[in-house]
């Protein structure tokens, strides 16, 4: 059977960071989602259209990642595009307190699923979209945290 992982975040906006995670970890699965979670209560930076067509963009040589823009449980969606394998990044304690929590929950919603970790690299630690976003507001330039042009 195939193995298909979903990488989910808010992407607003993808990072050098986000990309380093899927490019790590292509070759441990089959498929690859990289689901964009959409949240009609939260207004975005960059547009989510935007966005897919800037992440398809980016994997373009990659024939086995596709985007997608999804509403609701991120393991609900897992469920319905058979993704076993969620895919985070782990930068901080911060992040492993949250996901700690958050992958516990997702069990819940879907017994199948399996979250898998990895620590991120070094050099990408401290790159956030919401430092991104920042920094791009003030007038700064993003251009060395994202693996495209805006
Ligand atoms: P969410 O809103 O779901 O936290 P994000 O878009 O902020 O979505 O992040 C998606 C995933 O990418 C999370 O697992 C997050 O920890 C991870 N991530 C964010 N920035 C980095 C980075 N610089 N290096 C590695 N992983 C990261």
């Amino acid at each position: 059977m195939k193995k298909i992982a979903l990488f989910p975040g808010s992407f607003d906006p993808f990072t050098k960071g986000h990309e380093d995670i899927v490019l790590r970890s292509l070759n441990l699965f089959d498929e690859f989602v990289i689901g964009i979670g959409h949240n009609s209560q939260k207004v975005r930076y960059i547009d989510i259209q935007i966005m897919k067509g800037l992440i398809e963009k980016t994997f373009s040589a990659h024939p086995q990642v596709r985007v997608e823009i999804y509403e609701g449980l991120t393991a609900k969606f897992a469920e319905k595009i058979n993704a076993k394998f969620l895919l985070r990044g782990l930068r901080n304690t911060t992040d492993f307190e949250y996901e700690n929590t958050i992958a516990q929950a997702n069990v819940h919603v879907w017994s199948e699923i399996e979250t898998v970790f990895l620590i991120t690299s070094p050099h990408l630690a401290y790159i956030s979209s919401s430092v991104v976003r920042d920094i791009h507001k003030g007038g700064g330039d993003v251009g060395s945290f994202l693996p495209y042009q805006i």
